[in-house]
């Protein structure tokens, strides 16, 4: 019941689906009127979508829990049930099924919180929700249990003592702006959060994580980047899992970034049946690098409740890396990394290459399993 496009190929232009046909250009190109305009309940969304019976007993199971927005950009790029998009955005019975394993705080950042928005985990670096809002409720999120919950929206008075305790704590010289997604906030207001901590000596780099290039391109307007370029460097996390979400508006929002200054890194989650095939991942992250962001991450899904059938083995990362490795650009290769549980903090995989040591010699096999040997012994 979509008219979006097969996503064997990348789409050309984002067909809207047809219920949105009418709207102007102006309003549709409105990242408000999107966000006003989000589905984020059962009856409004099976008139758009033909939901499958587990779609259905997803979205009742989830409502209290983690419930689902979607914007009409997002909502239009879904396709039939298995659709990439579709799995990230609707929730799915399968997210009642609980392991033994799963955890609501998976990386411990409730137990580092320093105030109740500012996480401070590693010696340089700190954590700041800005928000607890989102354009969509992505299914795999390792925060729902504070982007679900509107309690959860951060206060004024807990902005001042973050910036507080980031001022008498100048082992922090980077901060992650984060949420929720920031960039749900206004310009002005992400203005005076970025000037708020730039105005502390110690802060030498600026973060901010957000998926709007993916879910809402509209959000990364002139305005935007001309409010937020006087706080350079900033460095921008985006998020984008599949070549499906690879739209022109999402590129020419990378674009836009890029030509202000914005240093644009994407954080991909492997997900079972989504994007944990090297063809995929190759294909996203030639994309990515074509439109000026650099792949960075490859992360491995956080065991957080409601994701399990989302979750992949460690091993499919490493079978991905290890097929891409020699045959495409390093620019598109990026690192795969599982955040301990716990508050272990990151660690990276690589595929095995040493195959074996002889004395100073090394043998390493290449792409094709050809061994190669580098004699370790330096002057
Ligand atoms: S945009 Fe980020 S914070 Fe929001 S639901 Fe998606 S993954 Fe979670």
């Amino acid at each position: 019941m979509t008219s979006a496009a097969p996503h064997s190929e990348l789409p050309t232009r984002p067909a809207r689906h047809r219920a949105y046909a009418d709207v102007p250009d102006a309003q549709w190109s409105d990242w408000r009127w999107q966000m006003r305009s989000r589905v984020t309940r059962l009856q409004p969304l099976a008139a758009l979508i033909d939901l499958t019976e587990d779609e259905r007993r997803g979205i009742e199971g989830r409502r209290d829990a983690f419930g689902f927005a979607i914007t009409p950009y997002y909502l239009s790029l879904i396709g039939p049930p298995g659709c990439p998009v579709r799995r990230q955005a609707i929730p799915h019975v399968d997210e009642l099924r609980t392991t033994p394993w799963d955890l609501v705080d998976p990386l411990a950042e409730d137990e580092h919180a320093v105030t109740p928005i500012l996480t401070h985990r590693y010696p340089d670096r700190a954590l700041l929700y800005v928000t607890h809002n989102c354009p969509v409720y992505c299914r795999h999120c390792t925060r729902q249990r504070k982007v679900g919950d509107v309690d959860s929206a951060p206060a004024r008075d807990m902005f001042e003592a973050s910036y507080d305790y980031l001022a008498r704590t100048p082992a922090v010289r980077d901060v992650l702006i984060s949420g929720g997604d920031p960039l749900s906030l206004s310009d002005a207001r992400l203005a005076e959060i970025c000037g708020r901590l730039r105005a502390i000596p110690s802060i030498e780099v600026v973060r901010l994580c957000t998926r709007n290039p993916v879910t809402l391109p509209q959000r990364i307007t002139p305005a935007l980047v001309d409010a937020l370029r006087p706080f350079h460097p900033v460095f921008v996390h985006t998020h984008f899992n599949h070549p499906a979400e690879c739209t022109p508006e999402a590129g020419e929002a990378l674009v836009r970034l890029a030509d202000a200054g914005f240093n644009v890194g994407n954080q991909m989650v492997l997900l079972r049946g989504i994007n944990d095939d090297a063809a995929t991942v190759e294909t996203l992250n030639r994309w990515l690098v074509r439109h000026r962001c650099r792949p960075y991450y490859m992360l491995q899904c956080d065991p957080v409740g409601g994701t399990a059938h989302l979750r992949t083995p460690v091993a499919a990362g490493v079978d991905i890396l290890d097929a891409m490795r020699g045959r495409v650009s390093g620019l598109a290769i990026p690192q795969l990394v599982v955040d301990l549980p716990g508050g272990g903090g990151k660690v990276t995989l690589t595929p095995q290459r040493l195959v074996r040591r002889e004395g100073a010699k090394r043998v390493y096999r290449d792409v094709q399993g050809r061994e190669y040997t580098y004699v370790d012994e330096p002057l």
